[in-house]
């Protein structure tokens, strides 16, 4: 680690630079830890490198978006080729149409869909569709599910939110607020009760099928298909918020991964391969409600934009050609780095949970089972800060918050993950001996 004169590192002095005209140092609340972040000089393949000369393996990968890790070379092959033909045209082009036939293709449930600029826009606009098409008002949202920064849904959303004291955001009108139900998650119960009093006032539920947003916490057995039925019978469109599992624990999301067809679908992340893009989605006969086809107003100077579709449709190209290599060897990494975390939780006899599926995993250090926000909200935040401090002295760049999901790319090789094993069990082992 280098320091300046000042005895300070770069990455402390662009800190404090940044405090002073961004607030809190940062342009979206999760990247603002403790004592300061790293700033960062490049990234290729699985390493993130900061300004201070340190090197990580990265398992944050940008909260989700970088299966295939840093600085792809299709990706940059091309838009680069794109670059040459100009960067925004507000007028459509080819490519466009051939991404949405493959993201349908990928994603069949998909059957018409709109691209938008970030996974924000995209909830916001698929419950908007929601709304126009079944003349219902109010929405239903789990605890510790996050679909982005819009009113409709910042209500108990996870993530930064939960972290930063601030599970519910101010500045959102309470008549807003008012229309937004929030059930725990993994409670048939709750979410019967409540449609057998309002089901025919409510126009969608949205959900991360899998949570990524509070840690990782997975859908109990059976829990998704009977949230399927009782959207079904009372007419509630089924929206999947798969920002994050779209693309990453199947091609075709977990829609694919548990057999479920939702109404509608929103993603992002994977979809840009590291440039900004995302949609929404689903059964035609909704889609048509869309403008300039239907009533449902919807706009966006960017988007489609050649530079992110040109990201976009070669990765899923990619991930369409070697899905059936892809996908096990994802799933193979991440069972492996399980494993061993759960070895040194019970080697160390550490109170700690091991959450999995595909290539996400995190671990909370909580007593009892996280299943939802509440148990979730039950982790010893000082041990995972604790956890988190000594992997970056490793090597190791685990997204900073206890409330976030670690990633696994198919740029992480055999030897990261072994030197990702070992830094992991040190850390634990430290751990217990503090705790
Ligand atoms: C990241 C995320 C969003 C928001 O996407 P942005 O592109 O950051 O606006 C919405 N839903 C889920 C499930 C996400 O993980």
């Amino acid at each position: 680690m280098v320091r300046l004169a000042s005895g300070k590192t770069r990455s402390l002095e662009l800190f404090e630079r940044a405090k002073k005209i961004l607030p809190g140092g940062v342009n979206s609340p999760v990247r603002a830890f403790e004592p300061y972040p790293f700033f960062v000089e490049k990234a290729s393949g699985s390493k993130i490198c900061s300004v201070d000369g340190a090197s990580y393996i990265d398992y944050c990968m940008a909260y989700g978006p970088l299966i295939f890790g840093h600085s792809s070379e299709e990706v940059l092959d091309a838009v680069k080729e794109q670059l040459t033909k100009g960067t925004l045209y507000g007028t459509p082009t080819e490519k466009e149409v051939e991404f949405a036939e493959l993201i349908s293709k990928s994603i069949p449930s998909v059957e018409m869909l709109r691209l938008v600029n970030s996974g924000t826009e995209a909830t916001m606009h698929a419950i908007r569709v929601a709304r126009g098409f079944t003349g219902r008002k109010k929405i239903v949202k789990f605890e510790g599910c996050f679909h982005g920064s819009h009113d409709y849904v910042l209500v108990k959303a996870g993530s930064g939110a939960i972290t930063f004291g601030a599970p519910t955001s101010l500045g959102i009108p309470e008549e807003t607020g008012r229309n937004t139900i929030v059930l725990p998650y993994n409670d048939i119960r709750a979410l019967e009760e409540i449609v057998e009093h309002e089901g025919y006032d409510i126009a969608a539920l949205i959900v991360e099928p899998v949570i990524g947003n509070t840690g990782l916490i997975l859908p109990e057995e059976g829990y998704l298909n009977k949230m399927r039925k009782i959207t079904s019978d009372h007419g509630i469109l089924l929206i999947f918020d798969e920002i994050i599992t779209g693309f990453r624990l199947a091609l075709g999301g977990a829609q694919e991964y548990y057999d479920i067809k939702p109404d509608m679908t929103t993603l992002g992340k994977i979809l840009g391969g590291g440039f900004p893009i995302a949609a929404f989605g689903g059964r035609r006969e909704i889609m048509q409600y869309v403008s300039p086809l239907g009533k449902v107003y919807q706009a966006g100077t960017f988007s489609g934009n050649p530079i992110s579709v040109a990201a976009g449709y070669v990765t899923l190209q990619i991930l369409d050609k070697n899905w059936n290599k892809i996908y096990p060897k994802l799933e193979k990494a991440g069972e492996e780095v399980k494993k061993a975390l759960m070895d040194s939780v019970s080697d160390h006899h550490i109170e700690a949970q091991v959450n999995s599926i595909a290539s996400m995993f995190q671990i909370f250090f909580a007593p009892h089972p996280v299943t939802d926000y509440t148990k979730a909200k039950l982790s010893d935040i000082r041990m995972f800060h604790s956890y988190f401090q000594k992997l970056l002295r490793c090597g190791i760049f685990v997204p900073p918050s206890q409330f976030e999901t670690c990633f696994l790319s198919t740029a992480h090789t055999e030897e990261d993950l072994e030197n990702t094993i070992n830094a992991f069990d040190n850390a634990l082992c430290n751990i217990s001996k503090v705790g």
